[in-house]
């Protein structure tokens, strides 16, 4: 079954622009703005899920070469899937999803509003190592407004996935639209990929940065108050 799956992926191949998987891999390429996910992602619970994680990671140990039956060792599998599927991961599980309560913009207030240095903890979908960095949110409100830890609440949701950072930042930004019933959003993450640092070109200084702008975040006026708010 599982020489089924990586055979079918195989033959996908020339869909990805003839780039190879060692390609998309290493540059980082992606190809949707969703999240890849099976029509029946959710067929099995957590419990499954847990369970069927537990017994593959143990394999990998095991071809590896490492004896499971060492004390520091015997427990990994079952950290390693209670860590993916109730931590790291589990924000590809819309029940996980953070419930947001919108509340009238009493004050008036109608300029931007700014939330930086949300830092945030995800995954590298093609290595599957940490991608560390900070998420700056910025919205105008059209009349709602919402709770400031939610906006945190929102990043740290769509990170706890498999990610790479334009679809993170584009999903952010669709979510905040679609919250806050607005246009008028801005997301930027500055982020360290230790597929980067840690191996492949080891580069330990450089960092990645990506944004969206939309609605009245669309002038250079309004993108340079942000980016002072951001760097002050
Ligand atoms: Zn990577």
């Amino acid at each position: 079954m599982k020489n089924d799956i990586l055979n079918q992926k195989k033959q996908k191949s020339p869909a990805l622009n003839g780039f190879s998987f060692n390609e998309i891999g290493d540059d980082h390429l992606f190809t949707s703005l969703e999240t890849p996910m099976k029509a029946n992602a959710f067929a099995m619970s957590d419990a499954e899920k847990k369970e069927r994680i537990s017994i593959l990671f143990a394999e990998i140990m095991d071809v590896l070469g490492l004896d499971l039956n060492d004390d520091s060792l015997s427990g990994t599998p079952n950290r390693v899937a209670k860590m993916y599927v109730e931590e790291i991961f589990s924000g590809l599980d819309p029940k996980n999803k953070p419930k947001i309560a919108l509340f009238d913009n009493k004050y008036q207030y109608n300029q931007m509003l700014v939330e930086k240095n949300i830092t945030f903890y995800s995954n590298c979908e093609h290595h599957f190592v940490p991608i560390i960095g900070k998420a700056h949110i910025a919205y105008i409100s059209s009349g709602k407004v919402i709770g400031l830890s939610k906006l945190n609440r929102i990043v740290q949701y769509y990170a706890k996935r498999p990610q790479v950072q334009e679809r993170l930042t584009n999903q952010i930004a669709e979510e905040l639209k679609s919250v806050l019933q607005t246009d008028d959003v801005a997301v930027i993450i500055d982020a360290k990929h230790l597929c980067v640092s840690s191996r492949g070109v080891k580069d330990d200084t450089s960092s990645t940065v990506t944004s969206f702008y939309g609605g009245k975040f669309n002038s250079t006026t309004k993108i340079t108050e942000l980016q002072n708010y951001i760097n002050n």
